[in-house]
């Protein structure tokens, strides 16, 4: 067993980067992508000490154990569970230990003691450790692709899984498809002491959250997010500065989080993408990061990447 990676700072260690306080963040599975043969997934499904993440959409499935949760099974326990069989993948190795992953339809009935846990709720609850709410981004990634690319993008052909879910291969023009990651660009605006948020009408009220869209392609970061800003708030930016990333599976998307210097300040909000937008005073953000704003604005909670460009913000040291 391998922590995540950490730097020591005299005595004391701290994580090597910002990322490392992101939900997601934490997961340590070595895929040994470049290591696999035809048989990595019959391998790695022989080891007794394999075990499975199982995902019913993007649900976790998870025994109960009081105040804890566990979350990995034994095939044998997967396949009573109702784990389908052509589902089943390698995730990786933590160390030498096979972590495999499957589906298991929305008709499987569960036990008692086993619960369907959404990834948000488990990424805001200390009932797993951050590396195993990592691994089931992981498998509700992989799992979400393989179920939407079943078909070449080719020529059209039915694909088949291969190196043990790390790619699938046409058995009629030979294109080999991998598994691919959104990036999504999502940035605070900052003018001196004023940061700039906004709200979507799907957000729970009275939350404000930092603007985000995805990159098109030819964009650098940058012009990724200079554009985002200029289209949903019709502030222009100037100097962008990257803060730290967020492994986000809904269903596979890398969010870029970053630092963007305004330029202009009149607002002018495209209405159709947000329902609100506008400068907030650090000490305010304070308030609402901390729940304690009077008209009870709030920050996203610290599982999503955005808690943390605005705590940034708030301590000064984006
Ligand atoms: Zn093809």
């Amino acid at each position: 067993m391998i922590d995540s990676p950490r730097r020591k700072t005299g005595s004391a260690t701290r994580p090597l980067d910002r990322s490392a306080a992101n939900g997601f963040s934490g997961n340590r599975i070595d895929s040994r992508s470049e290591q696999r043969g035809e048989n990595a997934l019959t391998e790695a499904r022989a080891d007794p000490q394999a075990r499975f993440a199982l995902m019913r959409d993007d649900r976790a499935i998870l025994k109960v154990r009081g105040e804890r949760l566990d979350g990995l099974f034994t095939e044998t326990e997967a396949l009573a569970l109702g784990a389908l069989a052509e589902t089943i993948l390698l995730l990786g190795f933590d160390g030498n230990l096979p972590r495999l992953a499957a589906s298991i339809p929305e008709e499987a009935e569960l036990p008692g003691d086993v619960k369907a846990i959404d990834l948000r709720s488990l990424a805001q609850q200390d009932a797993l450790a951050p590396y195993e709410v990592g691994i089931y981004a992981q498998a509700r990634s992989l799992l979400h692709w393989h179920h939407r690319h079943g078909f070449c993008a080719n020529c059209g052909a039915k694909t088949d899984m291969t190196l043990g879910g790390f790619r699938r291969d046409c058995p009629v023009c030979d294109a080999k498809h991998f598994p691919r990651t959104d990036p999504v660009v999502i940035m605070l605006v900052v003018d001196g002491d004023r940061c700039l948020l906004g709200r979507q009408e799907r957000f729970v009220p009275g939350m404000y959250s930092c603007l985000a869209g995805f990159m098109e392609p030819g964009e650098t970061i940058e012009n990724a997010v200079r554009r985002e800003v200029l289209e949903e708030s019709g502030i222009v930016t100037g100097e962008v500065s990257y803060h730290s990333c967020q492994p986000w599976p809904f269903p596979s998307t890398l969010m870029i989080g970053c630092i963007a210097e305004a330029r202009t300040t009149d607002i002018h909000m495209d209405d159709k993408e947000l329902e609100d937008c506008r400068w907030f005073s650090r000490g305010e953000t304070a308030l609402m990061l901390s729940r304690t704003h009077p008209d009870g604005l709030t920050a996203p909670l610290p599982f999503a990447i955005a808690h943390h460009l605005v705590k940034a913000f708030v301590e000064n040291s984006g």
